[in-house]
């Protein structure tokens, strides 16, 4: 395993047979740089495309696949790296030339026939077969990659569980787009990002073709496969719900989401247009610890999240602010996952007290939730740790960060803002200084104290006094 970027990096070997720079050989870093995770994503190209052709035997939990990156070097490279574990790979070409290559702890090292040339477009193709391995990352609270279900499989990645099913640049800084070519047995559905663009049966075999053309981060990324019953209802704009729930539970989940489009629409003229152009949700026929993952445009829920009662909508409000935060507007390093949850939470309390009981009883949510933080926490918000990234504190001190600062702002300069912050860093990345800058710019008022004070330091300040007053005693 190599760590070291290239610029570090010295050569003792001599590559006569290939052109060789003076320097040594032209390495791609095998990180993308987030200190956190110094291994995940890879330097020294952008990857822009992927073309998934999977083939998907549930019966037998098998996948044969054939995984397609479209990039441009950013620099010469006689080996650059992908991230990718499992499976066995039978062949990889670069510009469809065969190319060597050699695998070593979650990093796949590529060695092309030709070297690139910095600023060269160029494709990878990397043949691969076996059973797909759930993944224990002490990062995640879930087992993340690929796992079976009873009738499928389902696929949930944050934070690095993609390269645990395909290979590629595992960092959400490296956003690109995707088109799934994912085949079945007849009778299976399976169901990814974007857009259903064609069904196409031959045989006992159904391919389905997803097309996700806005930018898209690798965790973001899945494939759900299983028997579901389909509806598409029209959002805001005319943008497609196209939703997949289990026949078992399909009654109350048709209850429970139907005001999604309604969510949509309240969020939209808080937050700017819906970012992306299609919509819709993933119910599946299995229990997934708890969880619920944004996965872009599509989101999924375990089961247990489908009540009848609308118990849990506020999950469903979570996910679609993801939408905007998060997934549009992309961490650029895992330490500011905060950006992504701590939006995301107030999203939801928003919808929950502010849709349905209006802003009183949203102030006495978020004066509640302030009282149960701990009082200084060694996770701060804008750093916690890689180990704490979905720890409470970032995302409840991050909700109410927010709570607090549209409460200094006044709620047309903070909405207005947070237009502008979506707007300018739609389909990109974002720093916490981002948002900070742009609180400043548009709203006209130095935030800069107030952000170091609620989500850098690891004491809790103090709550606004004027603002205990929307609690009600009696709560
Ligand atoms: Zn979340």
């Amino acid at each position: 395993m190599q760590i070291a970027a290239p610029e570090h990096f010295t050569c003792r070997h001599h590559h006569h047979h290939r052109k060789v720079s003076p320097e040594g050989p032209q390495l791609g870093a095998s990180g993308v740089g987030d200190p956190y995770f110094p291994q995940m994503g890879n330097g020294g190209y952008d990857a822009v495309h992927y073309d998934l052709d999977l083939k998907v035997d549930p019966l037998n939990n098998y996948l044969q696949a054939s995984a397609t990156m479209q990039a441009k070097a950013l620099q010469n490279l006689d080996t650059f790296n992908l991230d990718f574990r499992n499976f066995d790979i039978a062949h990889v070409t670069v510009n469809g030339a065969p190319a060597k290559f050699l695998r070593e702890d979650g990093e796949l090292s590529i060695t092309p026939e030709q070297p690139l040339i910095a600023g060269q477009d160029f494709s990878v193709k990397v043949d691969y077969a076996g059973t797909p391995k759930p993944y224990e990352s002490e990062h995640a609270p879930i087992t993340i990659g690929w796992n079976p279900t009873k009738d499928g499989s389902y696929v949930l990645s944050e934070p690095d569980g993609s390269s645990t099913w395909y290979p590629c640049n595992d960092h959400p800084r490296d956003k690109a787009t995707y088109k799934f070519y994912v085949t079945v047995p007849t009778g299976y559905q399976a169901v990814c990002n974007g857009k259903l663009q064609e069904r196409r049966e031959q045989g006992d075999q159904t391919t389905f073709v997803w097309d996700a053309k806005d930018p898209m981060a690798s965790y973001l990324s899945t494939v759900n496969v299983g028997k579901f019953v389909e509806h598409t209802v029209e959002g805001p704009n005319g943008v497609p719900i196209h939703n997949f729930f289990p026949k078992s539970v399909d009654k109350r989940a048709q209850f429970d989401f139907g005001r999604v489009p309604e969510m949509m629409d309240w969020f939209g003229k808080r937050y700017g247009d819906y970012p992306f152009e299609v919509y819709g949700n993933l119910v599946l026929n299995a229990s997934v610890g708890g969880a619920a993952l944004e996965t872009q445009t599509r989101p999924v829920f375990e089961r247990g999240m489908v009540t009848g009662t609308r118990a849990l909508e506020f999950i469903y409000a979570h996910e679609l602010g993801h939408q905007w935060w998060g997934n549009s507007t992309s961490v650029q390093n895992w330490k500011d996952i905060w950006l992504s949850e701590g939006f995301a939470n107030y999203t939801h309390m928003m919808w929950r007290h502010e849709h349905d009981f209006g802003v009183a009883n949203l102030d006495k949510a978020m004066y509640r939730m302030y009282r149960d933080l701990p009082s200084s926490s060694d996770a701060p918000v804008a750093d916690p740790g890689e180990n704490q990234m979905f720890s409470e504190n970032v995302y409840n001190r991050g909700a109410v960060t927010l709570h607090l600062l549209r409460k200094d702002l006044g709620d047309e300069s903070f909405f207005k803002t947070l237009r502008a912050y979506s707007e300018k860093f739609r389909g990109q990345n974002v720093t916490t200084d981002d948002l900070v800058n742009t609180v400043n710019e548009v709203s006209g008022k130095d935030m800069t104290a107030f952000f170091e004070r609620w989500i850098k330091q690891p004491e809790l300040p103090p709550y606004p006094e004027a603002l205990k007053l929307a609690d009600d005693p009696s709560a």
